[in-house]
């Protein structure tokens, strides 16, 4: 799994108010729970404030999502704001995930840039508006012409919008 790690502890020492930009520019990599990302860009800004740093920042990346039908891989480009507050020291709020500064001063983004991706992952896309998806007796991909089965075509499939589906 990817490290995203950043040393922070010169703004954990600053007055309150300090900013600090973290650039972000990482190749591929797998960020757990399924996310391969092909990039990840962006900037993000940190400000201290009493307790905590405040992240904000706009990330670009691109992963890839199996098609719903016949599930090749599909290049899905994204682009989000990214916010999230870091705690300085360690606190125990029950029933409440939070993220954490470590106590020798470095930021780990890659759990919760993998959550604002998953919440950003459509749950469906398809390869082309008109994915004919995989025989459902072999496996063939009829994208890439017709298998020697005899199939009736899947009648669910005519009834889809497929091309509000597809993005
Ligand atoms: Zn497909
Ligand atoms: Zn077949």
């Amino acid at each position: 799994m990817k490290m995203l790690r950043y040393q922070v502890s010169g703004l954990v020492g600053a007055p309150i108010g300090s900013r600090m930009v973290l650039s972000l520019d990482e190749g591929p990599g797998d960020l757990g729970d399924q996310v391969q990302v092909d990039y990840l860009k962006g900037e993000i800004e940190l400000v201290r404030s009493d307790c905590r740093l405040l992240a904000s920042g706009v990330i670009s990346t691109q992963i890839r999502i199996p098609c719903a039908r016949c599930l090749e891989p599909v290049l899905f480009p994204m682009s989000f704001e990214f916010e999230e507050a870091f705690h300085l020291s360690p606190v125990d709020i029950p029933g409440e995930a939070f993220y954490a500064v470590t106590h020798d001063g470095y930021l780990f983004l890659t759990a919760p840039l993998r959550e604002h991706i998953l919440l950003n992952t459509p749950l469906r896309v398809l390869c082309r508006p008109g994915c004919r998806g995989l025989c459902p007796e072999c496996g063939h991909n009829l994208n890439e012409g017709k298998c020697e089965c005899i199939n009736e075509p899947d009648p669910r499939w005519t009834v889809l919008p497929s091309a509000q589906l597809f993005k």
